[in-house]
Protein backbone atom coordinates (compact mmCIF):
# COMPACT_ATOMS: atom_id res chain seq x y z
CA UNK A 1 0.00 0.00 0.00
CA UNK A 2 1.14 3.10 -0.77
CA UNK A 3 2.03 5.42 2.36
CA UNK A 4 0.41 8.50 2.26
CA UNK A 5 2.37 11.69 1.93
CA UNK A 6 1.45 15.27 2.60
CA UNK A 7 2.26 18.45 1.67
CA UNK A 8 2.93 19.87 5.04
CA UNK A 9 2.05 18.87 8.70
CA UNK A 10 -1.64 20.09 8.55
CA UNK A 11 -2.30 17.86 5.57
CA UNK A 12 -0.63 14.59 7.48
CA UNK A 13 -2.63 15.25 10.88
CA UNK A 14 -5.89 15.79 8.77
CA UNK A 15 -5.12 12.22 7.20
CA UNK A 16 -4.12 10.68 10.43
CA UNK A 17 -7.46 11.69 11.80
CA UNK A 18 -9.54 11.41 8.07
CA UNK A 19 -8.46 7.44 8.25
CA UNK A 20 -9.12 6.64 11.96
CA UNK A 21 -5.96 6.91 12.94
CA UNK A 22 -6.68 9.62 15.29
CA UNK A 23 -9.69 9.32 16.92
CA UNK A 24 -9.72 12.17 19.06
CA UNK A 25 -9.58 15.86 19.30
CA UNK A 26 -6.88 15.68 22.47
CA UNK A 27 -4.76 13.80 20.13
CA UNK A 28 -5.26 15.68 17.03
CA UNK A 29 -4.61 18.47 19.04
CA UNK A 30 -1.07 17.03 20.43
CA UNK A 31 -0.12 16.19 17.09
CA UNK A 32 -0.68 18.91 15.48
CA UNK A 33 1.04 20.85 18.03
CA UNK A 34 3.90 19.15 17.07
CA UNK A 35 5.91 19.60 13.73
CA UNK A 36 7.34 16.33 12.26
CA UNK A 37 9.55 18.21 10.51
CA UNK A 38 11.00 19.75 13.74
CA UNK A 39 12.12 15.72 14.06
CA UNK A 40 13.45 14.34 10.97
CA UNK A 41 14.91 16.14 8.03
CA UNK A 42 13.52 13.00 5.77
CA UNK A 43 10.06 13.41 4.55
CA UNK A 44 8.74 14.28 8.04
CA UNK A 45 5.11 14.65 6.10
CA UNK A 46 4.82 11.05 5.26
CA UNK A 47 3.08 8.62 7.53
CA UNK A 48 6.23 5.98 7.27
CA UNK A 49 9.08 5.45 10.23
CA UNK A 50 12.39 7.56 8.67
CA UNK A 51 15.75 6.75 9.60
CA UNK A 52 17.39 8.74 12.35
CA UNK A 53 20.87 7.08 12.41
CA UNK A 54 22.07 4.68 15.27
CA UNK A 55 19.95 1.96 13.66
CA UNK A 56 16.83 3.23 14.58
CA UNK A 57 13.94 4.96 13.29
CA UNK A 58 11.17 7.70 14.15
CA UNK A 59 8.27 5.99 14.41
CA UNK A 60 5.55 6.27 11.68
CA UNK A 61 2.63 8.86 12.37
CA UNK A 62 0.02 6.21 12.29
CA UNK A 63 2.01 4.05 15.20
CA UNK A 64 2.58 7.52 17.41
CA UNK A 65 -1.07 8.65 17.08
CA UNK A 66 -1.54 4.77 18.07
CA UNK A 67 0.54 4.58 21.30
CA UNK A 68 -1.13 8.18 22.24
CA UNK A 69 -5.22 7.66 21.62
CA UNK A 70 -4.25 4.11 24.05
CA UNK A 71 -2.52 5.83 26.66
CA UNK A 72 -5.02 9.03 26.58
CA UNK A 73 -7.01 8.36 29.61
CA UNK A 74 -3.64 8.12 31.68
CA UNK A 75 -2.48 11.42 29.96
CA UNK A 76 -4.60 14.01 31.75
CA UNK A 77 -3.82 17.46 33.43
CA UNK A 78 -1.23 16.53 35.99
CA UNK A 79 0.07 13.41 34.61
CA UNK A 80 3.22 11.76 34.94
CA UNK A 81 4.63 10.05 32.08
CA UNK A 82 7.75 8.23 30.87
CA UNK A 83 8.55 7.65 26.96
CA UNK A 84 11.03 4.44 26.78
CA UNK A 85 13.38 4.95 23.90
CA UNK A 86 12.17 8.51 23.15
CA UNK A 87 15.05 8.65 20.33
CA UNK A 88 13.87 11.67 18.25
CA UNK A 89 11.68 13.10 21.31
CA UNK A 90 8.35 13.50 18.91
CA UNK A 91 6.18 11.39 21.06
CA UNK A 92 7.54 12.68 24.20
CA UNK A 93 6.94 16.60 23.57
CA UNK A 94 3.27 14.89 22.57
CA UNK A 95 3.10 13.12 25.49
CA UNK A 96 3.63 16.24 27.89
CA UNK A 97 1.22 18.71 25.79
CA UNK A 98 -1.63 16.23 26.97
CA UNK A 99 -0.03 15.87 31.01
CA UNK A 100 -0.48 19.51 30.94
CA UNK A 101 1.21 22.50 33.10
CA UNK A 102 1.02 20.98 35.98
CA UNK A 103 2.21 17.43 34.41
CA UNK A 104 5.24 16.03 33.26
CA UNK A 105 6.82 13.71 30.61
CA UNK A 106 10.08 12.35 30.65
CA UNK A 107 12.00 10.59 27.66
CA UNK A 108 14.91 8.32 28.08
CA UNK A 109 17.17 7.00 25.38
CA UNK A 110 20.20 5.16 25.60
CA UNK A 111 22.27 6.77 22.51
CA UNK A 112 23.94 10.06 23.88
CA UNK A 113 23.71 11.67 20.19
CA UNK A 114 19.82 10.98 20.10
CA UNK A 115 18.98 12.45 23.60
CA UNK A 116 21.48 15.63 22.47
CA UNK A 117 19.50 15.61 19.23
CA UNK A 118 15.95 15.66 20.85
CA UNK A 119 16.80 18.69 23.27
CA UNK A 120 17.87 20.69 20.19
CA UNK A 121 14.42 19.44 18.33
CA UNK A 122 12.71 20.16 21.36
CA UNK A 123 13.50 23.60 21.71
CA UNK A 124 12.30 24.71 18.00
CA UNK A 125 9.22 25.57 18.68
CA UNK A 126 8.69 23.75 22.49
CA UNK A 127 11.67 25.75 24.46
CA UNK A 128 9.17 26.13 27.08
CA UNK A 129 8.43 22.80 28.29
CA UNK A 130 12.63 22.21 28.80
CA UNK A 131 12.91 25.42 30.73
CA UNK A 132 9.50 24.49 32.86
CA UNK A 133 10.43 21.01 33.08
CA UNK A 134 7.67 19.66 31.45
CA UNK A 135 9.58 17.63 29.58
CA UNK A 136 12.48 15.88 30.64
CA UNK A 137 15.04 14.05 28.63
CA UNK A 138 17.72 11.75 30.12
CA UNK A 139 20.43 9.59 28.30
CA UNK A 140 20.04 5.88 30.53
CA UNK A 141 18.96 2.29 30.08
CA UNK A 142 15.09 2.30 29.30
CA UNK A 143 14.86 -1.06 30.91
CA UNK A 144 15.49 0.39 34.44
CA UNK A 145 12.62 2.95 33.83
CA UNK A 146 13.60 6.21 34.96
CA UNK A 147 12.38 6.01 39.21
CA UNK A 148 13.40 8.98 40.08
CA UNK A 149 10.38 10.57 38.54
CA UNK A 150 8.12 7.85 39.16
CA UNK A 151 5.92 6.79 39.52
CA UNK A 152 4.04 6.96 36.30
CA UNK A 153 0.50 7.27 35.31
CA UNK A 154 1.50 6.11 31.45
CA UNK A 155 4.34 4.19 30.38
CA UNK A 156 5.15 4.06 26.73
CA UNK A 157 8.01 1.98 25.12
CA UNK A 158 9.01 2.46 21.56
CA UNK A 159 10.87 -0.34 21.45
CA UNK A 160 10.95 -4.27 21.84
CA UNK A 161 12.21 -5.87 25.15
CA UNK A 162 12.36 -9.71 25.02
CA UNK A 163 10.44 -9.70 27.98
CA UNK A 164 8.74 -7.10 29.89
CA UNK A 165 11.10 -5.44 32.44
CA UNK A 166 10.13 -5.66 36.20
CA UNK A 167 11.25 -2.08 36.28
CA UNK A 168 8.87 -0.58 34.40
CA UNK A 169 5.65 -2.26 35.90
CA UNK A 170 7.08 -1.56 39.09
CA UNK A 171 7.24 2.13 38.46
CA UNK A 172 3.41 2.43 37.42
CA UNK A 173 0.89 4.58 39.81
CA UNK A 174 -1.96 2.10 41.50
CA UNK A 175 -4.59 3.22 38.08
CA UNK A 176 -1.43 3.43 35.62
CA UNK A 177 -1.18 1.81 32.23
CA UNK A 178 2.20 0.41 30.13
CA UNK A 179 1.92 0.44 26.47
CA UNK A 180 4.73 -1.67 25.14
CA UNK A 181 5.96 -4.34 21.99
CA UNK A 182 7.42 -7.31 23.37
CA UNK A 183 9.27 -9.99 21.27
CA UNK A 184 12.70 -10.48 19.14
CA UNK A 185 13.74 -8.45 16.53
CA UNK A 186 12.51 -10.11 13.16
CA UNK A 187 10.29 -12.60 14.79
CA UNK A 188 6.66 -12.17 16.30
CA UNK A 189 6.49 -8.99 18.75
CA UNK A 190 2.89 -8.14 20.42
CA UNK A 191 1.87 -5.21 21.24
CA UNK A 192 0.76 -5.31 25.04
CA UNK A 193 -1.40 -3.40 27.27
CA UNK A 194 -0.43 -3.58 31.43
CA UNK A 195 -2.86 -1.97 34.05
CA UNK A 196 -2.30 -1.75 37.29
CA UNK A 197 -5.78 -1.80 39.01
CA UNK A 198 -6.26 0.82 42.36
CA UNK A 199 -4.69 -2.13 44.61
CA UNK A 200 -1.84 -3.03 42.78
CA UNK A 201 -3.56 -6.01 40.88
CA UNK A 202 -1.54 -6.13 37.06
CA UNK A 203 -3.73 -6.77 34.13
CA UNK A 204 -2.14 -8.03 30.86
CA UNK A 205 -4.19 -7.67 27.80
CA UNK A 206 -2.28 -8.53 23.93
CA UNK A 207 -3.58 -5.68 21.05
CA UNK A 208 -1.96 -6.33 18.05
CA UNK A 209 1.44 -7.80 16.31
CA UNK A 210 3.89 -5.12 15.54
CA UNK A 211 6.72 -4.81 14.17
CA UNK A 212 9.62 -2.66 15.70
CA UNK A 213 12.84 -2.36 16.72
CA UNK A 214 14.91 -4.22 20.10
CA UNK A 215 14.93 -2.58 23.16
CA UNK A 216 18.59 -3.64 24.09
CA UNK A 217 21.98 -2.83 24.84
CA UNK A 218 23.90 0.14 23.17
CA UNK A 219 26.42 -2.86 21.86
CA UNK A 220 23.52 -4.77 20.48
CA UNK A 221 22.22 -1.61 18.46
CA UNK A 222 25.04 0.26 16.99
CA UNK A 223 28.10 -2.29 17.42
CA UNK A 224 30.32 0.45 15.91
CA UNK A 225 29.43 3.01 17.65
CA UNK A 226 32.57 3.10 20.65
CA UNK A 227 35.16 1.82 17.73
N1 LIG B 1 9.60 6.79 19.77
C1 LIG B 1 10.82 7.35 19.24
C2 LIG B 1 11.92 6.36 18.87
C3 LIG B 1 11.56 4.96 18.55
S1 LIG B 1 12.94 3.98 18.03
C4 LIG B 1 10.51 8.21 18.05
O1 LIG B 1 9.51 7.96 17.39
O2 LIG B 1 11.32 9.09 17.75
C5 LIG B 1 13.39 3.21 19.56
C6 LIG B 1 14.37 3.95 20.40
O3 LIG B 1 14.67 3.11 21.51
C7 LIG B 1 15.72 4.28 19.75
O4 LIG B 1 15.94 5.66 19.84
C8 LIG B 1 16.74 3.48 20.57
O5 LIG B 1 17.97 4.17 20.73
C9 LIG B 1 16.01 3.32 21.89
N2 LIG B 1 16.44 2.18 22.73
C10 LIG B 1 16.65 0.89 22.35
N3 LIG B 1 17.04 0.15 23.41
C11 LIG B 1 17.06 0.99 24.49
C12 LIG B 1 17.39 0.81 25.87
N4 LIG B 1 17.77 -0.38 26.36
N5 LIG B 1 17.29 1.88 26.69
C13 LIG B 1 16.91 3.10 26.21
N6 LIG B 1 16.62 3.33 24.91
C14 LIG B 1 16.68 2.28 24.06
Amino acid sequence: MARFSGANHKELINHLRDTGSIKTDRIYDAMMAVERGDFTKSNPCTDAPQSVGYSTTISAPHMHAHALELLSDKLQEGSRALDVGSGTGYLTVCMALMCGESGKAVGIDHIQELVESSVKNVKKQHYDLLTSGRVILINGEGRDGYAEEGPYDAIHVGAAPDVVPQALLDQLKPGGRLVLPVGPRGGKQVLQRHDKSPNGKLVKTELMNVIYGSLTSVDNQCPDLWK
